[in-house]
């Protein structure tokens, strides 16, 4: 999806956080995809058993050797510095520094992503080949640390987007803003999120949908906060939308619950792809559908993953780039949303309006000509004849296809013709 791709281009460089300026950038760039609702929360606000925190900006950082040369740069690469580092500037010895150097023995090459929001520090990540060659100058060696930064009361950026349907009940779907440059983890999954919400504006829809872009963890427990009533009241179950751009196999993270209406849907059309597949308890949960399902919340929120966080070597680190992820694969996972948007849109149960076989001459749904069909497939009128025994009011669409072995998209197409004869309630 060249689209998609194009979006996680544009945002790959900005230096994104909890809080903070680089936030905004990358939300007000969605809201001139989609028409998002950017909200601030206050730092210092109680929020259940959390606090919202301080805001982070960040400007300037580097590493300096003696020949003034910057052998880290945050410019560069943003992951160089650890996310929400206090600002320093002073000249301290490699002895001092390298307890704030943060590398990766087992990987080389990349620069890990590391995290400090709730505990005040600084430091710096870098390749452990580039740790190697400060090493060789010896522990006595001097470098000046500067991080322009700033850690102050401020507020938290999220955003929102209601596309209202039919009906007040509500498909959840929610995608995080907090990961600076790094691709899978999680410009897949906020860039996917964007062009799903712009596809179904499109669509005149059943349920309605809310789309949700808010940083990790803190930003969920907020959301959850500020709509829990509206939440409980009408959601009936949805997705946590991440890891969608690698180009291995499906990932379904499972809800809470398990058997619940999504569970059902993603499997089936996982399923019906014939394509191999992973499936992952919800013990193995690590995104917002944390907080989505916990007790007392529950609102059913699975997840379709490519590659799940922490099955891949590039995981959190600058190996995560726009090399690691695939159009091919962006656009193989937003068709499979839309799949199951489809599915969650049309899984419903009917009954039959009158007793007995319909008589279908009499609605033109059966030729007179012996093996033609006025159904839109060949075999239409053998899948109408299988399909009125199940519309008792007690089968959905998957029961249905499960039961009569059709595609359920022959099934939908001709429970439409049966609604449109007034045959099916
Ligand atoms: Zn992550």
């Amino acid at each position: 999806m060249i689209e998609i791709y194009d979006l996680i281009k544009k945002l790959y460089p900005i230096c994104r956080s909890l809080t903070g300026n680089g936030n905004r950038e990358t939300l007000n760039i969605i809201k001139n995809i989609i028409p998002i609702n950017i909200k601030e929360e206050p730092s210092g606000k109680n929020i259940y058993d959390w606090t919202v925190p301080k805001e982070w900006n960040i400007k300037d950082a580097y590493i300096k050797n003696k020949k003034g040369e910057k052998i880290i740069n945050f410019k560069k690469h943003n992951l160089h510095i650890v996310n929400y580092s206090l600002p320093i500037n002073k000249y301290i010895s490699f002895k001092e520094l390298k307890k704030n150097l943060y590398y990766l023995k087992d990987k080389p090459n990349w620069i890990p992503y590391i995290t400090s929001y709730y505990k005040e520090t600084w430091g710096f990540c870098l390749s452990y080949n580039d740790y190697i060659k400060m090493e060789e100058y010896g522990d006595d060696e001097e470098y000046q640390v500067f991080i322009d930064s700033t850690l102050q009361n401020g507020s938290l950026t999220y955003a929102d987007l209601i596309i209202r349907g039919q009906t007040n009940k509500e498909i959840l779907i929610s995608t995080y803003i907090c990961h600076p440059s790094m691709c899978n983890d999680n410009l897949s999954g906020l860039c996917l999120t964007t062009y799903l919400a712009k596809y179904l504006l499109e669509n005149k829809n059943y349920y309605t949908y809310r789309f949700i872009f808010v940083p990790e963890t803190i930003g969920s427990i907020i959301y959850i906060h500020n709509n829990f009533d509206i939440l409980k009241k009408n959601v009936i179950g949805g997705y946590v939308i991440t890891h969608v751009g690698d180009q291995g196999e499906f990932t379904y993270l499972k809800t809470r619950n398990e058997n619940t209406i999504i569970d059902k849907i993603t499997i089936f059309i996982l399923d019906e792809m014939k394509q191999k597949y992973k499936i992952r308890n919800f013990l193995t949960c690590g995104s917002d559908e944390r907080q989505y399902n916990f007790p007392g919340i529950d609102l059913n929120i699975g997840s379709i993953m490519k590659t799940k966080y922490t099955e891949f070597a590039e995981y959190h680190t600058s190996g995560d780039d726009l090399n690691f992820i695939s159009k091919i694969a962006l656009e193989e996972s937003l068709n499979i949303y839309k799949k199951c948007i489809f599915l969650i849109e049309n899984n419903k149960k009917y009954k039959m309006n009158i007793l007995c076989e319909p008589f279908l001459s009499k609605y033109n749904l059966i030729s007179d000509i012996s093996g033609q069909s006025y159904t839109k497939h060949k075999n239409g009128y053998g899948i109408i004849k299988k399909l009125v025994y199940y519309l008792d009011g007690n089968n959905d669409i998957i029961d249905i296809s499960k039961k009569i072995d059709e595609k359920y998209i022959d099934i939908i197409d001709n429970i439409n013709l049966l609604i449109k004869n007034n045959i099916i309630i």
